[in-house]
């Protein structure tokens, strides 16, 4: 049942300070019913603001990200809160060029005994993501793209130019959006959600949730089975959140009408029917020994073989020139350890990240003789079902509890969208903006 309807006392908490906790607050204290003396948002994150994936992102944006019903809304957005909000100072937005570059790796000296660990691909560069990019323009590079050594080059395919890729730096973003939010009256406390507290309420039953099963079709029995009964049901209700406080360690219980659990890869710690896990990701920011072009690269870059003989590979390290003369390059995932208890408790490997530094390297001295400054993991959160993509948005079939997690490897890309449309379930009592009822939690749960 939607808690819907503008005119009640609206107690929002929104657990997980990641960007989409963060975007979530941002967009309901900019909803036109919100009145900051009436309604009360509480963003709860149990260690820092943008601790985890979200300020560890590429911060890539691109209108052929997926799914396809939220990222033209979302792409539209970023470019709003960018000119509102002065996002080209304050969080690095600006329109990029992208391309998929092939390449030779060189140095073989340098890279003997990285290791060839299988990776899991982010996602990102899925073929059938593609949408509209040049041929591939054999050797050729873009002229300014002149940090690439050319003569390793084995192809270059435009996935986008300034109208369809454009990036933030995911750390600044959140953070922005979650001080905006809080100059307008949200609350941050940080502290771990330990529960979700229910309570049972009975009512006549009401029209269910769109019947779907896991492989998306819709049950065509059961709305008429439901429509036709009149007896009462038992459902449950958020209530209310406990949470240690970090700093005094004590709990503390704030009443709730409305819950947003957007804990990423933490989800199902809080509310175990969630299908959604985490996929670890190593990243490293390198400044550039010179000026750099603004580009983000997807790669295949084939690794001299050890032995001298041929090459091996290809691996294919991401690698986004940022405004602020940095170069951020991530890695495939990994499942070797499971999501651990805080983002605080991620385990960095750092070996994994010589390997990312080494394999950029070897097609850039730009790089190569730059200055490390960052090598760091993360966990993005993903869905363990197949069949579906994520994320997973709106109500969850418990009165008052909502979800927004799931967003895979485009969570900085959809953020906007994810938190508008959840600022529209709740004040408005449904999404206005987009149709995301293939989103549907309870199309799943
Ligand atoms: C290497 C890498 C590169 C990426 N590049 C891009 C990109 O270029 N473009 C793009 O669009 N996306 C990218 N992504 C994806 C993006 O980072 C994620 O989809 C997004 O950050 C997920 O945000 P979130 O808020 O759902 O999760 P998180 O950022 O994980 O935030 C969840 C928060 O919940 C908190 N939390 C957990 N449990 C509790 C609890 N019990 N109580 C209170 N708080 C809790 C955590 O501390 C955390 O801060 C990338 C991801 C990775 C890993």
């Amino acid at each position: 049942m939607t808690m819907g309807g503008s005119d009640e006392r609206k107690d929002i908490v929104i657990i997980g300070g990641g960007i989409i906790g963060c975007a979530t607050a941002y967009y309901l204290t900019r909803h036109p019913s919100y009145d900051p003396k009436k309604h009360r948002i509480v963003v709860v994150e149990a260690t820092r603001v943008a601790g985890g994936a979200s300020g560890k992102a590429g911060g890539l944006l691109a209108v052929w990200a997926y799914p396809s019903n939220i990222v033209p809304l979302s792409f539209r957005l970023h470019q709003d809160l960018a000119l509102e909000h002065g996002g080209e100072d304050r969080w690095g937005y600006r329109r990029v060029s992208c391309g998929n570059l092939e390449a030779h790796g060189r140095k073989r000296s340098e890279l003997e005994g990285l290791g060839a660990a299988p990776g899991f691909s982010l996602g990102k560069r899925a073929g059938e993501t593609r949408k509209g990019g040049k041929a591939w323009s054999g050797t050729g590079l873009p002229k300014d793209l002149d940090w690439i050594l050319p003569e390793l080059v084995q192809g270059y395919e435009e996935m986008g130019g300034s109208r369809e890729t454009a990036q933030v730096h995911p750390y600044y973003f959140t953070m922005s959006l979650m001080d905006l939010a809080k100059a307008s009256g949200a609350e941050l406390v940080i502290g771990s959600v330990t529960k979700i507290n229910y309570a049972d309420v009975s009512s006549p039953a009401s029209t269910p949730p769109p019947a779907i099963d896991r492989s998306g079709n819709k049950s065509p029995s059961t709305s008429s089975l439901s429509s036709s009964t009149s007896s009462s049901r038992s459902r449950r209700k958020a209530e209310s959140v406990t949470y240690t406080d970090k700093e005094t360690s004590r709990s503390v219980t704030v009443p709730a009408s409305h819950v947003v659990l957007a804990a990423g890869p933490w989800t199902a710690r809080l509310f175990p029917a969630a299908p959604i896990t985490g996929l670890r990701a190593h990243s490293v920011t390198i400044t550039p020994a010179g000026p750099v072009s603004g580009y983000a690269l997807f790669t295949e870059i084939s690794i001299p073989s050890p032995t001298e003989v041929g090459y091996r590979g290809p691996v294919s390290p991401e690698i986004y020139a940022r405004p602020n003369n940095e170069i951020y390059v991530c890695g495939e995932g990994d499942m070797e350890v499971e999501v651990p208890e805080t983002t605080a408790d991620v385990e960095v490997d750092e070996s994994r990240c010589d390997d990312l530094i080494a394999q950029v390297s070897s097609i850039s001295d730009h790089i190569r003789l730059g200055r490390v400054t960052r090598k760091q993991a993360c966990y993005l959160p993903v869905l363990n079902i197949g069949g579906s993509g994520g994320p997973l948005i709106g109500e969850t079939g418990v009165d008052g509890l909502y979800m927004a997690s799931g967003h895979s490897c485009w969570g900085i890309n959809n953020a906007p969208a994810t938190g508008l449309l959840l600022s529209e379930m709740i004040f408005d009592g449904k999404a206005k903006s987009a149709d995301i009822r293939q989103l549907d939690p309870r199309r799943i749960l």
